[in-house]
This record gives C-alpha cells, structure tokens and sequence, in this order.
C-alpha cells in the first residue's frame, strides 16, 4: 500500500526536522522550513486537545493515541511504515498481551496481530474463553522495523528502538490497568524489562512489570514454525496460569488441551 500524500509530505518533515535537532545550525533547505513547520504543527494541533488523566479508559486510550499522532522519534522507522499501530481491544480488559512489534500485515492494517500469527493468538484467546474484542492487543514498538531496501519478511527491533517507544506502551497499561499482561515472545519480554532474555527460562512462572503480574510465552509465530504437541502445550500451560491468576473457570477439556492422547 502506497503512503498517502500528506504522510510522506509528514514523514519528510521529521526527516528534516530530525536533521535539525541533531545540527541546530544546519538550515534547511529554502522554501523548505516553513512548509515542513506547517505540517509538524498542523499534525501537533489535537495533541493538547485530549488530556491521558481524566476521562474513561476509552477517552484516556483515545488522547494518548491523539498525543502520539504522527510521532517522529525514529525518523527510519517513520519513512518506512504505513500506519503506526496502537493496539487493539477493551480499553477494560482484565487481560493484556503485548508483542514486539508489527510486521508487514500489521503495518498495512494499523491493527497488531493480524497475520498468520495473529489469527493462531485469536485462536489461543478463544480457546481461553475469551473473544479477541474481549483482550487488549499491543505492541512496545508501534512501528514496523524498517528492512534493508529490496527485502522483504520482518526484523526483530533493537533495544534503543523499543526503549524509545516502551512509554507509550507503559501509558497504556497503566490507562487499561490489566489484572494480567502476557508477553509474546522473548524480544517482547526483554523490550518490557529491558534486557535479553530467554524464553526457556522465563515462560512458565511469574513476573512483575510496573506492579503488575506479568506471564511470558512462545510468540505464535514459534509455535507455527515449531508445530510439535509439546510445544503448543507449553504456551497453553502458560495460559492457563493466566486463567488461574484470573479466576476465570476452566474446564476439564481445556486442561487437557494439546496433552497425549
Ligand atoms: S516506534 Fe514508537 S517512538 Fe518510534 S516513531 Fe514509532 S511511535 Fe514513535
């Protein structure tokens, strides 16, 4: 999908401005300044609009999303994506999962989790008793990692890359204050807390991010690369720790989901 006028007149604009703030006393280009001003402040224009403290959950998500607008930090990553992706569901889920970051699918839709792998954790959802409107679905990078010129597929983010963005996940959680986040995969967990981990290590118990309980499991992607029963039965015994945590009933079938027959 092609990027729309006005979003590559705003992604030029803080390519420009970016090389500004790293040489102050570098012009810019004539004729060019004004215009490039015009736009950044014609897309800053709602961010005041909408305090994140006051509101619903709904209301606070929106201004949060209003705030970041067109958000510039990584100038790469602004001229290489489509849509910044947000996140996804009930503003009052008591559940949360948080990936790394989008993909190829995800950046055309705007919407987190929408590919292959996305439609195996609608199903792992769902398998929990939930509906997919029923979670809340986000990213620490709401960008899509940029891929070298030519290439296609997806690249994992880097540490700078998901610390600049991590606050923005943190001012969701903290609106949405779910009883239970879930971190897929291990860049995911290490974009939270901020170090490499690996996932053997971590999945299967629990962790606490900003206060709150914080499970870590195999990204979807792994288990449709790693189809094995065992595997998919570590994720869904992750899961249903979640379910305990969250008091929600389960069923003899589900505790035997993905076990020998
Ligand atoms: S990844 Fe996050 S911090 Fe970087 S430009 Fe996108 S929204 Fe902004």
């Amino acid at each position: 999908m092609n990027k729309k006028p006005f979003d590559q007149a705003v992604s030029l604009a803080c390519d420009a401005l970016a090389g500004l703030r790293e040489n102050p006393a570098g012009p810019l280009p004539r004729a060019s300044h004004a215009s490039l001003e015009r736009l950044v402040n014609a897309k800053a224009a709602p961010i005041a609009a909408a305090p994140t403290s006051t509101g619903s959950k709904a209301e606070r998500l929106e201004a949060l999303r209003a705030e970041i607008g067109d958000c510039c930090k990584c100038p790469h990553l602004v001229k290489s994506r489509s849509n910044l992706v947000f996140g996804v569901g009930d503003p009052e889920a008591r559940l949360m999962f948080v990936g790394e970051a989008p993909g190829a699918d995800e950046d055309l839709m705007g919407e987190p989790f929408v590919g292959k792998a996305g439609q195996l954790l609608t199903k792992i959802i769902e398998a929990m008793g939930f509906q997919r409107s029923e979670v809340y679905i986000a990213n620490v990078l709401k960008c899509r990692p940029d891929m070298p010129p030519g290439e296609s597929g997806n690249r994992k983010p880097r540490a700078e890359e998901m610390a600049t963005c991590l606050p923005f996940l943190i001012r969701q959680i903290e609106i949405i204050e779910p009883q239970c986040l879930v971190a897929l995969g291990a860049t995911a967990m290490e974009g939270l807390l901020g170090e490499p981990v690996v996932m053997r290590d971590v999945r299967g118990r629990w962790h606490s991010f900003k206060g709150i309980p914080l499970m870590a499991t195999y990204h979807p992607a792994y288990l449709l690369r790693n189809q094995s029963l065992t595997e998919k039965r570590k994720v869904w015994e992750d899961m249903l720790l979640v379910l305990e945590r969250l008091g929600e009933p389960i069923s003899a079938r589900q505790r035997g989901f993905f076990l020998p027959k």
